[in-house]
């Protein structure tokens, strides 16, 4: 089923405590692409880029499935630049810099074939922009996702909060929610962002999972357990990628099958953790995916009998 993701498409450099990266390839779109493509075949994907980006990566994602007649390509531009460096417990980062370059005066438009796209990614990216993106669909999404970060909240909390209320499933960290919602407790914070206009919250903590919540339920998905987190970078959008492309595929939006879908974003998400870049993203096996969803099952598989 039709899938299209808008977002980042990006140089990142990144800075761990096993290591540092020069530019690489990154951005929250190239990572919810790419996991997304393990689910299904028929996305389409509307960012912008400078012309100093490698072909090699745009060749990676069309071989993936991504059609890319959305992406623009400025000449004699720069492309989009994050540089961020992670604490020693890799669930805290700080951003470094973050140069907009072609991102500042991004008028994004949707290919005619996808407007009609029965389930819209926003990845993260100028809430402006995000809207721009829901108002060219010819008929509305069957779901809109959206996913942003406290950097949007900082510089445009109102275009951000009128975005939020066209969409239907909001994805964001413990602090990024906490912030939006003003209250530390995340269970209220989360009642006050289901007011705020989605009807499902996912609330990321890291490699403490994350939290499914619509106004009467709450779901809790693990993250795996790793022996080494080498790179973290990604892993939200990992998430978000293999979450809608897992109810793409299925074409169920109900809550029950969100349970499922965020299990499936979750292991999509572990095996960015893996390598620095999108470098583990590719190339992994039907098999791969299934083992790794295996061992999400076993890890919170109990039995017990109430008496
Ligand atoms: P994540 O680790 O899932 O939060 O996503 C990291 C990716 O988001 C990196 O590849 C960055 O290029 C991209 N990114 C960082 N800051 C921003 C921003 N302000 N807007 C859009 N994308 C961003």
């Amino acid at each position: 089923m039709s899938l299209l993701v808008v977002g980042t498409v990006a140089f990142d450099a990144i800075e761990t405590p096993f290591g540092k990266t020069d530019k690489i390839v990154g951005g929250a779109a190239s990572y919810i692409s790419l996991a997304a493509s393990y689910f299904t075949r028929d996305i389409d994907l509307v960012s912008v880029i400078g012309d100093d980006f490698p072909e090699s990566f745009l060749n990676t994602l069309k071989k993936e499935g991504v059609k890319l007649d959305g992406l623009q390509i400025k000449k004699g531009e720069k492309s989009f630049f994050w540089s961020g460096k992670y604490h020693n417990d890799l669930n805290n980062r700080d951003t470094l810099e973050t140069q907009l370059n072609v991102l500042e005066h991004f008028d994004p438009i949707v290919p005619e074939s996808a407007k009609n796209c029965e389930f819209l990614m926003l990845g993260n990216l100028v809430p402006m922009v995000q809207q721009k993106v829901i108002t060219q669909m010819k008929k509305r999404p069957k779901l809109i996702v959206l996913d942003t970060m406290n950097f949007w909240m900082d510089i445009a909390l109102d275009d951000l909060k009128k975005t939020i209320a066209m969409i239907d499933v909001l994805t964001i960290n413990d602090s990024e929610a906490r912030q939006l919602s003003g209250e530390y407790s995340l269970v209220k914070a989360a009642q006050k962002i289901l007011t705020m206009g989605p009807s499902v919250l996912v609330i990321k903590k890291g490699e403490h999972g994350a939290l499914l919540f619509n106004k009467e339920e709450v779901f809790f998905a693990p993250a795996l357990p790793l022996e080494e987190v080498f790179d973290p970078t990604g892993a939200g959008d990992s998430f978000a990628g293999g979450f809608i492309g897992y109810l793409a595929k299925t074409k169920d939006i109900s809550f029950e099958n969100m349970k499922r879908a965020i299990i499936f974003g979750s292991a999509m998400a572990s095996f960015t953790v893996e390598r620095f870049g999108t470098e583990r993203l590719i190339g992994l096996s039907q098999k791969d995916v299934d083992e790794r969803v295996q061992e999400f099952i076993d890890l919170v598989q109990f039995d017990i009998s109430l008496v």
